[in-house]
C-alpha cells in the first residue's frame, strides 16, 4: 500500500502553516514543528515532546517526516563521506561531504542525472533523468547532519558549515525546487544557514542567473571551462544557447558581487585541451572587471572518460598567470577519489549497475537496448 500521507519535509513555512490550519491547528503550531523538524532534526512526531500526545498521534496518521534511505554511505580516507540516497520511486542521488580544516562543505545534488552532456561530466552519461524535489534536496542536508549527528542546529562552530549545489544536475533547470529548498535551508529558524555560506554553481543557464541574484542572493560558480566559444561549445553543448559573452554579461549584472563575494569561475584542467599559457591569459582577460576568483579543478578521470587531466607542473604555471594577474586561483585538492565522489564522478549506483548489465549483454553478442551507446 502506498502511503498517502503528506511529507512536511520541503513544503515553505506557508506551505506548513496552511497544512495544519487545516486540521484545526493553530498558526503557531507550524512554528513549533519547524522548529522540530530543521532546528532539533526530529524524525518522528513521537519525539515532538513539547506536543500533546493526542496530537502527536493525530499528526502521524496524516503526515511524515520521512527522510530517503540511505542505500549507502561511504567514508574516505580523506574524511569525505558520500551517501547514496533511494527516493520513494526508486531513483538515486548522491550527497558528499567535504572536509575543509576544521568545518566543511555538503554538496548537494539538484537533479538525478542530468540533461546537458558536458563531455568531461560523467553524470552527464546518466540516462535516467528527473528534477529532485525540493523535500528530497533538504532530505540531503538532514542526511548529512543525521550521520554527524549536528542536531539540534549549533549555534557557534558547526562542522556541516556550507553548502555548495555542485551535485548532480543542473540546478538551474530545476530552479523552483532549489529554490524553495535553499529557502528552508536559509531559514534563521532552523537549519540557518546564511547565504553567504551557500554557493550555487551552474554551467551557465543565463537568463536564470539573474534570478539567482534577485530572488535568493547566494555565491555564484560559473562551469567556465574554455575561453572561446567554439571550444566552450565542443565541452559544454549549453554555450550554443548561451555563448560566453552572455554569460559574462549576467556575471556583471549579478547583484552582491563585490570583493567580499566574488564569483568563482570553475575551470577544470583538461590535457592539451584547455591548460595552454594562452588560454590562462586569456581566462584573465575574459574576466576583467568582474569581482572573480577562479578554482582549477584537475580533471576527474571516470571510466572512458574522453580527456587526461593537465600535468601538475601545467596546472601550477596555469595558476601563476592567473596570479600574476591579480586573481586568486588555488588548485582544487581532489577529495574522495577513492570513493568516486569526487567532482563529475557523481552516478547513481543503478545506473552503473544497468550499465554493467547491458555491458555484459554487448559482449555476449545480444543487444535489445535501444541506446547501445556506451561511455566506455
Ligand atoms: N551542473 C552544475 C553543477 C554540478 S557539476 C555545473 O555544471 O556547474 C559541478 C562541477 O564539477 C562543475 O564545475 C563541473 O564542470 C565539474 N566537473 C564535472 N565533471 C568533472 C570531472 N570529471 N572532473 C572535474 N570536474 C568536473
Ligand atoms: Fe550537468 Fe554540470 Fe555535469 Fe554539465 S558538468 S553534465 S551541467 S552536472
Amino acid at each position: 500500500m502506498t502511503d498517502e500521507r503528506i511529507n512536511l519535509v520541503g513544503l515553505s513555512r506557508d506551505a506548513l502553516e496552511h497544512q495544519l490550519t487545516a486540521i484545526g491547528e493553530p498558526s503557531f503550531r507550524a512554528r513549533q514543528i519547524w522548529h522540530w523538524i530543521y532546528h532539533r532534526g526530529a524524525r518522528d512526531f513521537d519525539g515532538m515532546t513539547t506536543l500533546a500526545k493526542p496530537l502527536r498521534s493525530r499528526l502521524a496518521e496524516r503526515f511524515t517526516i520521512a527522510r530517503p534511505e540511505v542505500s549507502r554511505e561511504q567514508i574516505s580516507d580523506d574524511g569525505s563521506r558520500k551517501w547514496l540516497l533511494r527516493f520513494e520511486d526508486g531513483s538515486e542521488a548522491e550527497t558528499v561531504f567535504i572536509p575543509e580544516d576544521d568545518r566543511g562543505a555538503v554538496c548537494v545534488s539538484s537533479q538525478v542525472g542530468c540533461t546537458l552532456t558536458c563531455r568531461f561530466c560523467h553524470t552527464g552519461t546518466q540516462r535516467l533523468v528527473r528534477n529532485l524535489e525540493a523535500g528530497e534536496i533538504v532530505a540531503q542536508l538532514l542526511t548529512a547532519r543525521d550521520s554527524f549527528g549536528e542536531w539540534p542546529t549549533p549555534g557557534g562552530e558547526r562542522l556541516l558549515s556550507n553548502i555548495v549545489v555542485m551535485g548532480m544536475g543542473e540546478p538551474l533547470f530545476n530552479y523552483d525546487n532549489v529554490a524553495r529548498a535553499l529557502r528552508i535551508i536559509m531559514d534563521p529558524e532552523g537549519i540557518a544557514i546564511s547565504k553567504r555560506r551557500i554557493t550555487l554553481s551552474t554551467s551557465g543557464v543565463v537568463p536564470m542567473i539573474r534570478r539567482v541574484g534577485a530572488e535568493l542572493g547566494v555565491k555564484l560558480a560559473i562551469s567556465l571551462h574554455a575561453v572561446t566559444d567554439d571550444l566552450r561549445s565542443s565541452l559544454m553543448p549549453i554555450n550554443r544557447k548561451y555563448p560566453i559573452a552572455a554569460l559574462m554579461q549576467a556575471c556583471r549584472e549579478y547583484p552582491g558581487a563585490d570583493n567580499a563575494r566574488r564569483i568563482t569561475f570553475e575551470y577544470v584542467m583538461l590535457k592539451g585541451i584547455n591548460d595552454s599559457p594562452a588560454d590562462a591569459r586569456a581566462l584573465a582577460d575574459l574576466v576583467r572587471g568582474i569581482p572573480a576568483k577562479f578554482n582549477l579543478i584537475p580533471f576527474n578521470v571516470w571510466p572512458g572518460a574522453p580527456y587526461a587531466c593537465s600535468p601538475m607542473p601545467v596546472i601550477r604555471r596555469f595558476a601563476a598567470i592567473l596570479n600574476d594577474a591579480g586573481f586568486t586561483a588555488p588548485i582544487r585538492v581532489p577529495r574522495g577519489r577513492d570513493i568516486m565522489a569526487a567532482c563529475g564522478q557523481l552516478r547513481s549506483a543503478s545506473e552503473r549497475e544497468r550499465l554493467t548489465r547491458l555491458k555484459a549483454r554487448l559482449a555476449a553478442g545480444i543487444n535489445d537496448d535501444h541506446h547501445p551507446s556506451l561511455p566506455t
